[in-house]
C-alpha cells in the first residue's frame, strides 16, 4: 500500500529465523570437590574452585531469573485468558454488533463460524497493547483493528502474531523516521502502526483490494512468522510459504517487467508489498482473482487455510490441531 513500509527480510521465500537465546543447555558436571564433600573429606581449595563456585551461583542465578520469568509468564496469560473471556461473556451482544456493522467477512460467516471469529478477536485484542497517538481512544478501535488480524489468520492455528505486543493506532497519515511521504500504516520491530481514518475507509469499501488493515497484518503475519525463531508463527504457514512463492514468486517478476494486471501496481515494489496486495485482493476481490489469477488464487487458498468464496471460509479443518480459542 503506497504509504507503507515493513523492514524484515525472507530468505529465499522459505525462512529467516533468528538465532535467540533460548534453548541454551547449561550442563553442570561432576567435579572432585563436589564429590569429595559427598565423602565427608575436606576438600581441597584448588585454583578453580572458585571459578567453579562462581560458575554454580551464576548457573544458579540464570535458573532462578529464568524460573521466574517462565512462571511470570504463566501467571500474566492464565490472568489475560480469565480476563478475554470474562469480557467475551459480558460484552459478546456489544461486540457481535460492532462486528456485524464494520466488518464484511465477518458478516459472511455462518453462525458457529462468528462465535468462534468473536472469541479470536477478543483474545487476540487482550494480547496486545494499544496506544493511541493524537486521537481519543474507542473501544471500537481495538475490536476492529483485532478482527483484521483473525480475519487473515482464520484457517490457521497461531493467530496472535506473538511477536507484536503493541499496536499504535494514529488519528491520520502520520509521519515516520525520515520518510518525506506521509504514512497511512507500517509494521516494524516496535510494533503495528495504522491511521483510523484509513483503516476505516478500508472497510467502507470492500471491493476496491485497498485495505490497510489487511494490508498491515499480512505484513504481521509474514514478520511474526519468519522472525520469532524456529518455535514461533505458525508451523503450517511456514511450511505452506514455499509452495505460495513458487507460484508468486514468477508473476511478481512479470510485474516488475511492467505487466499489468489485477493486482495494485504498488505489488511492483517488492516482494514484501507483492504479498501484502495480494492478500487484500484475495479477501476484497475474489471473484476476479479466481478468475485472472486462479493460482495465485488456490496458492494463497492452501496458505491461508481458508477460501473467502466458501460460506465457511475453513478449507481443512484438521489442520486446526489446536481448538482453544482463548490462549
Ligand atoms: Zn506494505
Amino acid at each position: 500500500m503506497p504509504g507503507d513500509t515493513s523492514f524484515f527480510v525472507i530468505n529465499g521465500d522459505t525462512t529467516c529465523f533468528l538465532t535467540d537465546s533460548q534453548g541454551k543447555r547449561v550442563f553442570i558436571g561432576e567435579n572432585e570437590a563436589s564429590k569429595s564433600v559427598i565423602t565427608g573429606e575436606q576438600p581441597k581449595p584448588g585454583p578453580d574452585d572458585g571459578a567453579f563456585k562462581g560458575s554454580v551461583f551464576v548457573v544458579g542465578l540464570i535458573l532462578i531469573i529464568f524460573g521466574g520469568r517462565v512462571l511470570l509468564a504463566r501467571v500474566l496469560k492464565a490472568y489475560r485468558v480469565k480476563l478475554s473471556k470474562g469480557a467475551y461473556d459480558s460484552n459478546f451482544g456489544w461486540y457481535y454488533k460492532e462486528l456485524s456493522i464494520y466488518n464484511t467477512y465477518f458478516r459472511s460467516l455462518p453462525g458457529p463460524q462468528q462465535e468462534k471469529f468473536v472469541q479470536r478477536t477478543v483474545s487476540f485484542m487482550f494480547n496486545k497493547r494499544f496506544t493511541y497517538e493524537g486521537i481519543e481512544a474507542d473501544d471500537r478501535m481495538p475490536l476492529l483493528i483485532s478482527a483484521a488480524a483473525v480475519q487473515i489468520t482464520f484457517g490457521l492455528n497461531k493467530y496472535h502474531l506473538d511477536y507484536f505486543k503493541d499496536i499504535f493506532v494514529y488519528r491520520e497519515d502520520y509521519q515516520h523516521g525520515l520518510y518525506n511521504q506521509p504514512f497511512m500504516g507500517h509494521v516494524s520491530a516496535d510494533g503495528i502502526h495504522l491511521s483510523w481514518n484509513n483503516f476505516m475507509k478500508g472497510y467502507e469499501n470492500y471491493s476496491d483490494a485497498e485495505n490497510v488493515g489487511i494490508h498491515e497484518m499480512a505484513h504481521a503475519l509474514t514478520y511474526d512468522n519468519f522472525m520469532s525463531g524456529e518455535l514461533g508463527g505458525d508451523a503450517g504457514f511456514k511450511e505452506r510459504f514455499a509452495d505460495f512463492s513458487r507460484i508468486a514468486r514468477p508473476l511478481f517478476n512479470q510485474m516488475r517487467q511492467g505487466k499489468v494486471g489485477l493486482l495494485n501496481s504498488y505489488a511492483a515494489t517488492n516482494y514484501h508489498e507483492f504479498w501484502a496486495v495480494a492478500v487484500e485482493t484475495f479477501f476484497e476481490k475474489p471473484v476476479e482473482m479466481k478468475a485472472e489469477l486462479g493460482e495465485l488464487y488456490a496458492a494463497m487458498c492452501w496458505l491461508l487455510n481458508q477460501d473467502p468464496l466458501q460460506p465457511n471460509k475453513i478449507l481443512n479443518n484438521a489442520l486446526l490441531t489446536s481448538r482453544k480459542a482463548f490462549r
